[in-house]
């Protein structure tokens, strides 16, 4: 077992050296090796320093299926390039003529399927014909970006409680016999086509909606962690199928790499999303919460400023206390608890029909109550947005602790998306409804589009204690 191990090690390093990996000289800088946190299976570590917003890896996928709102070969949407439809089935778009050309050595093994169908059912499966394009890509041995044998080393790693249950939907079943033939004309047997559906559905990425999926073998050997310290850089220049992972913050040579598998940012839909293919998420936050049994509760403690969590006291009493990580000062559970579901239920059900003094009174019981990496307020805040709201956010600690909040639990992947939000939603309205604001939040983003912690709180916050962050 242990030596067999260590040989899929090998291979799967000789094979990613292909596509750039190794040493501190290589390409990218990063490797596959042992992973001590995900209990001696692999991981990917770095082999020298990363900053903050640097490239980690840019990859293709192997394969992949775009909705027809897309360019099947570049990505790019209808609403930027004018598309057209493959004239034959009516049912791939391409933006060019060069994109089309890229795409025809696999298209041309489906078109006519496709074709075939269309009058019968429904448009293909994206799923489907994802897998499709993977059998077609490895059949064909195009050379694309990373190879379906480093999938079959992962699987070959994994243990039974962790393979995929077998996708046998109709879908597979019935469809891909049809849709997909040997070139005598045969249908590929089932057990083969299972096989590819299992690595398919084992190692899928959706993006945007389930209708463009990809499955990118490089990505295989990155651990999930729910705190990760890389994010997929989704807008980039150049061509859109690109799959960027750049680093969320600096990374030092040897660290592991993580990657958030989930692509949400609440936390129970992230556990959820983990459940269907990992029995348990391994990462250190989710084992720290797991051995402590903490709630993940973010109280403020009212001595140091610090973060009073809620934990077992002792499993087999069944007992929590709560207890300020940074100073020791202990709290009355039910206290703390009553008290702050009061606070949260007032925000969630009353915040939006109360008149602005009640707002700014919520704001301040939730603000000495709760510690400042508590996400709730962040939340509710984007769901009203309404003018006085947007007046709140005048309190520039609401707004640089809804900042940092975002940023802290879910990587500048999340920041930006916020910064964004702000930019389109948020200042055309406050433009009118107060102008210094509206200059103040703009020029926090050009100034600093990337705020650096220490000069963010330039201003002292009495609830702000940095020291836990
Ligand atoms: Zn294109
Ligand atoms: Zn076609
Ligand atoms: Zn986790
Ligand atoms: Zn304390």
């Amino acid at each position: 077992m242990h030596s067999s191990r260590e040989s899929v090690l090998k291979d799967v390093q000789r094979i990613t050296a292909k596509y750039g990996f190794g040493d501190k000289d290589s390409k990218w800088g990063i490797k596959v090796d042992r992973s001590p946190s995900y209990g001696g299976g692999l991981g990917v570590f770095a082999t020298r320093d990363f900053k903050e917003n640097e490239d980690i890896l840019v990859t293709q996928p192997y394969a992949h299926v775009t909705d027809q709102n897309y360019c099947d070969g570049c990505y790019s949407p209808k609403d930027v390039k004018k598309l057209m439809k493959c004239s034959r089935c009516g049912f791939v778009s391409y933006c060019s003529k060069e994109c089309q050309t890229k795409m025809w050595p696999i298209h041309k093994l489906e078109c006519k399927h496709i074709k075939g169908i269309l009058p019968y059912s429904d448009p293909p499966h994206a799923g489907m014909m994802c897998l499709a394009r993977m059998i077609y890509t490895h059949r064909a041995n195009i050379t694309r970006n990373g190879t379906l044998e480093l999938i079959e080393k992962l699987d070959d790693l994994w243990t039974k409680e962790n393979q995929m249950n077998l996708p046998l939907t109709p879908q597979y079943v019935n469809n891909i016999p049809i849709y997909m033939q040997e070139p005598s004309g045969s249908t590929i047997p089932v057990q083969t086509l299972i096989n590819y559906a299992k690595k398919y559905e084992s190692h899928k990425l959706l993006f945007k909606n389930v209708r463009n999926t990809m499955i990118l073998p490089l990505l295989g050997f990155f651990n999930h962690h729910c705190i990760p310290n890389t994010y997929r850089d989704n807008d980039r220049g150049g061509n859109n199928l690109d799959y960027v992972i750049t680093a969320s913050r600096d990374i030092k040579c040897g660290e592991e790499l993580f990657m958030d598998y989930t692509g949400t940012d609440n936390r129970i839909e992230k556990l959820d999303f983990l459940k269907t293919f990992l029995h348990k998420c391994l990462c250190s936050t989710c084992r720290e919460i797991n051995d402590t049994g903490s709630k993940e509760k973010y109280y403020r403690c009212h001595s140091c400023n610090g973060r009073v969590d809620i934990r077992w006291k002792s499993p087999s009493l069944k007992r929590y206390h709560a207890l300020c990580l940074k100073c020791g000062k202990e709290y009355n559970v039910e206290e703390l608890e009553k008290k702050g579901n009061i606070i949260k239920s007032n925000i969630k059900e009353e915040f939006n029909k109360a008149p602005l003094e009640i707002k700014e009174m919520m704001i301040k019981l939730y603000k000495e109550h709760f510690h400042v990496l508590d996400i709730f307020l962040a939340e509710e805040l984007d769901h009203s947005l309404d003018k006085d709201s947007m007046i709140l956010l005048n309190d520039p600690f609401v707004f640089k602790r809804i900042q940092l909040q975002l940023r802290h639990h879910y990587g500048p992947r999340s920041f930006t998306a916020y910064e964004m939000f702000l930019k389109k939603d948020i200042i055309p309205k406050l433009v009118k409804i107060n102008p210094d604001l509206a200059l103040y939040l703009i020029s926090s983003f050009t100034t600093d589009p990337k705020p650096n912690l220490s000069t963010l709180f330039s201003n002292p916050d009495p609830y702000f204690d940095l020291s836990l962050l």
